[in-house]
């Protein structure tokens, strides 16, 4: 009987699946869940090349595992629960405590759901997929992978805010990084391409979230998203890093709550708060219909990134391996690809190879590749982020060390 593993990543009204054969990789079947606890709850699930879909309200994220559940076996996509053999769940933060994927026990769910208070967006939803799983699959092992767990490796002086000490020391308020699943997935993978462990890499992931890691010997050394990933860059929603007397003007300005403000940085910022969309395919064709405040917002996104590159480059005093773009957006627009490139290209000693850009894939075919040409000093690579991958190994690792 083959092995299969789920990986789970649940938000406070979604679930999504993917379910992989172990130890091939292979991907058996992916789904989501949508709008749990509405009168409209829906579903698709793929297979093969079969999709299925169904909508019925769920009140829960056990009423979704239980669809999920469902839909597996009634499509014959497994025979029975037994088959499953494991569950990955991708955590938003582990703190200081976790610096590597754990199993999930009574432990482990008790510092995650201390931890809500790091994670107030994330957490609930990720909490309540574990209780769900654990209620609906109650003798199949649970793990853990944390977004924050790759960064643990950061040197203090690259953690440490320049605030009172003591709040670290009351409140763990530091640097804690995200993304680590992906920046962790394309420094392995450079590792394989570079043949060589002790990489110095800047990761340039830039997708609806978006950070940049700087990799030193093959090891986080700085990250651009901080406590929350609300630092950093400018993102899709998100402000990125700001002056934060904004905050307190704003509410005194306003008369909108504390609360709100953050939901404004979080949700309403970033792109579209200077032009009003969030998706960068909404944003390029506002563009190129010569839409002014788009033009502001590509401007504003693109320089954010610059200048973290800039950043990570004389960290690492211009020893770099190589330049990574990934994530939805930098996997598949050629145009921000050129312009990055271009706007470097002296200080970096950079060159793009135009056709080699262009040719990147998109979407379903879309590949990696180097973007640079022959003369760069830091070669350019596009490769696709895989954190579904690295959430299945890590379960599956754990999972057999544990047997
Ligand atoms: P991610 O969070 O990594 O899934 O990335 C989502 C972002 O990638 C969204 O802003 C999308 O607009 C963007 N994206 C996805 N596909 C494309 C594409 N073909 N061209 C430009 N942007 C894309």
């Amino acid at each position: 009987m083959s092995e299969k593993y789920l990986v789970i990543n649940c938000g406070s009204s979604s679930l999504k699946f993917s379910l992989y054969e172990m130890p091939t990789e292979r991907v058996v079947s992916k789904g989501y869940i949508e709008k749990i606890g509405y009168d409209d709850s829906f579903w698709t699930v793929s297979y093969n090349d079969e999709k299925i879909t169904g909508a019925k309200r769920l009140e829960n994220h056990t009423d979704a595992v239980l669809v999920m559940i469902d839909e597996l076996i009634n499509n014959k996509i497994i025979k029975n629960l037994n088959e499953i053999k494991g569950i990955g769940h991708r955590i938003l933060h582990g703190g200081e405590i976790y610096s590597d994927s754990v199993i999930i026990d009574d432990k482990v769910l008790n510092d995650i759901t201390l931890m809500t208070n790091l994670g107030p967006l994330h957490h609930p939803g990720e909490i309540a997929g574990i209780k769900a799983m654990k209620e609906c699959l109650p003798d199949v092992l649970q793990v853990a992978v944390f977004d924050t767990a790759f960064h643990q490796t950061m040197p203090d002086f690259n953690y440490i805010y320049a605030i009172p000490y003591e709040w670290y020391q009351k409140y763990k308020v530091r640097r804690y990084g995200f993304h680590g699943t992906s920046h962790k997935y394309i420094t392995n993978k450079m590792q394989e391409i570079l043949g060589k462990t002790d990489v110095n890499l800047i990761i340039c992931h830039v997708g609806s979230g978006a950070s940049i890691t700087c990799i030193k010997n093959g090891l986080s050394y700085d990250t651009s998203m901080g406590l929350t990933p609300l630092d950093g860059l400018v993102m899709g929603t998100r402000s990125g890093a700001i002056d934060p007397s904004i905050i307190k003007f704003v509410v005194d300005e306003s008369g909108l709550s504390l609360e709100n403000v953050m939901e404004e940085l979080n949700k309403n910022s970033g792109l579209k708060g200077i032009c009003g969309k969030n998706d960068f395919r909404d944003v390029s064709a506002l563009m190129n219909n010569g839409d002014e405040q788009a033009k502001l917002a590509y401007k504003v996104f693109m320089d954010s990134i610059i200048k973290h590159i800039a950043e990570y480059y004389f960290e690492l005093n211009g020893r770099v391996d190589a330049m990574v773009f990934t994530a939805g957006i930098l996997e598949n627009n050629v145009q921000i690809r050129k312009d990055i490139i271009d706007n470097i290209a002296g200080a970096m000693n950079v060159s793009l190879d135009n056709q080699n850009n262009e040719n990147i894939g998109y979407g379903k075919d879309k590949k990696m590749g180097l973007i640079t040409s022959k003369e760069s000093k830091v070669p350019v690579y596009v490769v696709p982020t895989d954190e579904e991958v690295m959430i299945v190994r890590d379960t599956f690792r754990l999972i057999k060390e544990t047997l």
